[in-house]
């Protein structure tokens, strides 16, 4: 059995991991992916206090690093059932059982779907969730990218860098992700922005050839713009399904707990962009792990000062 239980290799699960180990405590990370969660297929961070620019992809890495070197076992495996209530704490995946005194739930956010006809049948065909990692095929193409936040419009930026046209598809007239980021994208001569605008069907044969939309803010008029890939960044959800019973969650699904990271049940915390929040970035999924390492810790030292 070991001290501290980590769900998820993403930016909360590592940092929770460098303070607990820092802390003296025995870690295991698990991880059902790669590490770095949604980061690692960020082109760019930019915003990272002390980090003026650096890729999601050595983020991810070098925090990675950071917690193995400090002794944090990370296994990938994904974790199918939890056992969150008593003093041992069990995850089960499909390689076994681990048991642990505490477990930080730090397991993020997907990204969502945007439930379009065409969007299925052309995935992993022209239609993508990663334009840093699928953006290379698209060199010297017409490309779009449907979504409004800081997602849509990064990787808008990003993909204007290699592809001949980049339409931004949204659905207002104005755009949920920063300023600075909207301002560049509409600067940008190779970005066509539709504003009002709402996927109707992707199309195409074997790939993706067109996506067509309805545009306009009063009436709406069918446009078939001529793409080879559909990028799509419309938000994220959570996957919680399997603390449901255990765990209070929100309508949206994700793991009710306030800025302290608890949850009802003792020795159980939840951290980074799984957890009831206003703001969801790198800076507070990190400060996450570390109040969340702590408290786990704190608690530890209660439990071995009673002798259990
Ligand atoms: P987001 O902020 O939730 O934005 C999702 C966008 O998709 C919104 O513009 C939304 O439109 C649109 N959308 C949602 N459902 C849709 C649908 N069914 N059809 C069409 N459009 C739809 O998600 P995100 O951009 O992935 O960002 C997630 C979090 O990560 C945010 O907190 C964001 O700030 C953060 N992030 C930060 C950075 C950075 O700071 N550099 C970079 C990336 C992500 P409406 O606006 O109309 O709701």
């Amino acid at each position: 059995m070991v001290d501290i239980l980590i769900i998820g290799a993403g930016p909360a699960g590592l940092s929770a991991a460098v303070y607990a180990c820092r802390a003296g405590h025995s870690v295991v990370v698990l991880e059902e992916n790669l590490v770095g969660g949604q980061i690692a297929s960020s082109s760019e961070v930019e915003n990272y206090p002390a980090v003026a620019r650096i890729s999601g992809a050595d983020f991810a890495m070098n925090l990675y690093e950071q917690a193995a070197a400090l002794g944090a076992k990370v296994e990938f495996e994904p974790v199918e059932r939890a056992e969150l209530a008593g003093p041992v704490k069990k995850l089960y995946t499909p390689d076994g059982v681990y048991e642990g005194r505490t477990v930080i739930i730090a397991n993020g956010a997907k990204r969502r779907k945007l439930g379009a006809p065409g969007e299925e049948e052309f995935a992993g065909r022209g239609v993508s969730y990663c334009a840093t990692c699928d953006g290379a095929f698209y060199r010297g193409k017409e490309v779009a990218i449907v979504g409004g936040g800081n997602t849509a419009l990064e990787d808008a930026l990003f993909l204007a860098n290699n592809c001949k046209t980049v339409h931004l598809i949204h659905r207002r007239g104005e755009f949920r992700g920063n300023k600075i980021l909207a301002d560049a994208a509409v600067s940008r001569e190779n970005i066509v922005i539709h504003y009002h605008s709402v996927v109707e069907k992707i199309e195409g044969e074997k790939q993706v050839g067109a996506v067509s939309i309805l545009s306009g803010e009063a009436e709406k008029q069918p446009v078939r713009i001529p793409v080879s890939g559909v990028f799509i960044a419309v938000g994220t959800v959570p996957g919680n399904a399997l603390f449901e019973g255990q765990l209070e969650l929100d309508a949206a699904g994700y793991l009710v707990a306030g800025e302290d990271c608890l949850t009802k049940i003792p020795g159980v915390y939840v951290a980074g962009d799984t957890r009831t929040k206003q703001l969801r970035q790198l800076v507070t999924a990190n400060a996450d792990g570390a109040v969340a390492a702590v408290a786990a810790s704190t608690y530890l030292a209660t439990l071995e000062a009673s002798g259990s």
